[in-house]
């Protein structure tokens, strides 16, 4: 979830998206370098970003190595203590429904991060190393007839959007997955173009990018400090002028970023509660729950595994699905990670009071 406001006459832009995420579990961190932190004496930035989840430090690389700007990056706790770390980093169109209103931002992100494991091997780099890269493929599993009609419809949907995607019977299915349970009411849509990273890792190699243009003044980190505040022009005027921490006043002089995460819409609300805007921040947090096994070697999982259920948490038109039944909607993943732990994810739809 992200907004932006933008240094203008016109005071507030709200760009936004929705993101629903929960952090549940922590995981075993991979390089990242928290006693490296990049700290400042300065309080002038051009664009302070709030939260250093994936998508203010992406956010923050993004400005860093596509302009001349200086940037601040603040959080709350550290990077990776929000959904960021929480993740199975799944890079998945699988369960996507081409025409959604994420299905552009979806496939964009997607794109983009091929590109990156890509150019990181172009470099002579290994993306499995600094990103936790698999280019695993993915299969939604079936297991009604009903479901493997929907995966058939869902193959070609994808297929028209461009993407590989093929469906597989039973027995095709038990060829590339050996280690799962099959009838003959089983099936699968497989992607062979999905992928997984490893948060954490990434998160490492971002943040360490955003450092490298720390002696050039154009960035710095500011760990361990909430925001509690906008600071605004004249006092009590309109125009955003950066926000206020536990500790300082920071100023973006061209935009202020929240980019907190399923906080963003707290924040905002928080943020702007003297505004008299009326803005709704459409960020509702949802119920999950993570299973790591380490070092788990009873079986194998070749790809990434999800249940066609999870397609419904998606959007209720791919499945016909009403709010109420969406709402008692559960679904499981599974996957090995490049550690070799094995992940089995639980996602509900339930939205938490
Ligand atoms: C269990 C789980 C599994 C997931 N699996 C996948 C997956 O496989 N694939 C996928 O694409 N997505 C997955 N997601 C979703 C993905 O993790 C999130 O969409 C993504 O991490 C969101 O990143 P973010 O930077 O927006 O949020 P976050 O990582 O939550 O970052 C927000 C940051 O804002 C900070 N913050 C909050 N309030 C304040 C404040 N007042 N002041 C300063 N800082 C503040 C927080 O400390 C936090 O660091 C999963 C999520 C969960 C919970």
């Amino acid at each position: 979830m992200v907004s932006i406001f933008l240094q203008s006459p016109t005071f507030l832009t709200p760009l936004s998206y929705p993101f629903s995420s929960r952090s549940s579990t922590k995981r075993t961190q991979h390089g990242a370098s928290l006693s490296l932190r990049v700290t400042a004496s300065r309080s002038s930035f051009d664009v302070v970003v709030v939260g250093g989840g994936i998508i203010g430090l992406t956010i923050a690389r993004q400005f860093l190595t596509g302009s001349d700007l200086s940037v601040a990056v603040v959080d709350k706790a550290v990077p990776c203590s929000g959904a960021t770390g929480a993740g199975q980093g799944y890079i998945w169109m699988t369960h996507k429904k081409p025409g959604s209103d994420v299905w552009d931002l979806t496939l964009r992100s997607h794109e983009l991060w091929h590109k990156l494991a890509e150019s990181l091997t172009d470099d002579g780099l290994d993306p499995e190393e600094l990103l936790g890269w698999k280019k695993t493929g993915s299969l939604l599993i079936g297991r009604t007839t009903e479901e493997c009609v929907a995966l058939k419809q869902k193959v070609h949907e994808l297929s028209e959007a461009g993407l590989r995607t093929e469906y597989l019977s039973s027995a095709e299915l038990l060829l590339k997955e050996p280690a799962i349970l099959v009838n003959d009411n089983t099936g699968a849509a497989f992607l062979p173009d999905d992928s997984q990273l490893d948060a954490h890792r990434a998160v490492a190699y971002i943040e360490k990018g955003n450092r490298a243009f720390a002696t050039a003044g154009r960035y710095a980190e500011f760990y361990n400090e909430p925001v509690t505040g906008l600071i605004r022009s004249d006092g009590d005027s309109k125009v955003v002028a950066g926000v206020k921490t536990l500790k300082r006043n920071l100023y973006g002089k061209k935009a202020t970023i929240v980019a907190a995460g399923c906080w963003s819409g707290s924040l905002m609300h928080e943020l702007l509660k003297d505004c008299n805007i009326p803005l709704d921040v459409p960020v509702k947090p949802r119920k999950g729950h993570l299973l790591v096994v380490e070092n788990f070697d009873s079986f194998h999982l070749n790809h990434g595994i999800m249940e066609a259920g999870y397609s419904n948490h998606q959007s209720a038109s791919v499945s016909g699905l009403d709010v109420d039944e969406r709402m008692l909607s559960i679904s499981m993943t599974a996957t090995m990670d490049t550690s070799g732990n094995l992940v089995l994810a639980i996602s509900n739809f339930r939205e938490q009071p």
